[in-house]
């Protein structure tokens, strides 16, 4: 029987970045929150042993078919680390903006994890899973439990953030996405002649956090990429401008962009911030979404 899971989206309410590490990368202490935008990932038994993948809806032009494929990758990691003899055929359906800053990818190889670990009967347990997700990307091991949570090293070393309450937020998609690996050189660039600390999530966000307040929470939204993100794409200044003026608790760019979220007082509140930036004419398109919501699970 073919297995097919729901695997979330992520966003960032607060992200701070430290310097680049000598690995070439940056360490990052983020409190990341899963929404309710879905990619759905449905893996198949083929019984040749080879690892196929086709993806439809959302962006699904531009995402990798081959081993680039971070689903991909991820159920031949699962196999090869389980001794599982067997490939496999991958169908991803997006939802999720590719390079929106979404964890859109990282998302999907949460979901074959997931999706590959059912199928095969690996008895892998969820502290192994975790595991190799660590190895496959930074946002893998949030987008495998979802939920609320603070993540730090490169975002994979997860510990959960005493909070409550839900989120109604808007999303506005940009025309084209943004290069993480650009975003960060742009952050560099910017800081060249700056000290930068060690990365710390900032105590009022998590305070807000507490307090379940989205009135709190909007003002704390933080994230040390947004220079970088605008100033290669300053359009966004002008689509963050029109949520203010339209009363949202917080407007940010979310990750390394260029998506922004904004943050809504409701429901109804949350359906006209939709409709302004959609009838703006400033983004590609505009959807809505709540959160926490739980990670990459079954659903058949
Ligand atoms: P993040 O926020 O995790 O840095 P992102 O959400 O900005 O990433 P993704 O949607 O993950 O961006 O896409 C980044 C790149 O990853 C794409 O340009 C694409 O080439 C590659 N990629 C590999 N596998 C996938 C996948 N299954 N879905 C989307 N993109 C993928």
């Amino acid at each position: 029987m073919p297995v097919t899971v729901r695997s979330p989206a992520k966003i960032n309410l607060g992200m701070s970045v430290g310097s680049r590490t000598l690995d070439g990368y940056h360490d990052v202490a983020t409190v990341y929150q899963a929404i309710s935008l879905y990619d759905e990932i449905k893996a198949r038994d083929t019984g040749d042993g080879e690892f196929t993948v086709k993806v439809t809806g959302e962006g699904a032009d531009v995402v990798p078919l081959d081993e680039n494929n971070l689903a991909v990758r991820a159920a031949r990691l699962l196999a090869k680390t389980c001794d599982v003899d067997a490939g496999v055929a991958l169908s991803i359906h997006k939802t999720i903006a590719v390079a929106g800053g979404l964890a859109g990818g990282s998302t999907d190889a949460a979901g074959a994890l997931i999706a590959c670990d059912a199928l095969w009967g690996t008895g892998a347990g969820r502290d192994d899973l975790l595991e190799l997700a660590g190895q496959l990307g930074s946002d893998v091991s949030f987008c495998l439990g979802g939920g609320l949570a603070i993540g730090t090293d490169r975002g994979n070393i997860l510990s959960p953030v005493l909070a409550r309450g839900g989120y109604e937020w808007v999303l506005a998609y940009a025309d084209t996405g943004l290069s993480t690996a650009s975003v960060y050189d742009e952050l560099d660039h910017l800081r060249v002649n700056d000290e930068v600390g060690v990365p710390e999530v900032p105590g009022p966000l998590l305070a807000a956090l507490r307090s379940g307040d989205p009135y709190a929470v909007g003002p704390a939204l933080h994230n040390d990429l947004a220079p970088a993100a605008l100033r290669l794409k300053p359009s966004l200044r002008r689509t963050l401008e029109l949520g203010d003026e339209y009363g949202a608790l917080g407007s940010l760019v979310t990750g390394s962009g260029p998506t922004c979220i904004f943050l809504a007082s409701d429901d109804d509140h949350a359906l006209d911030l939709a409709v302004a930036l959609s009838s703006s004419g400033l983004c590609r398109s505009v959807q809505r979404a709540h959160g926490p919501v739980t990670g990459a699970r079954v659903v058949t």
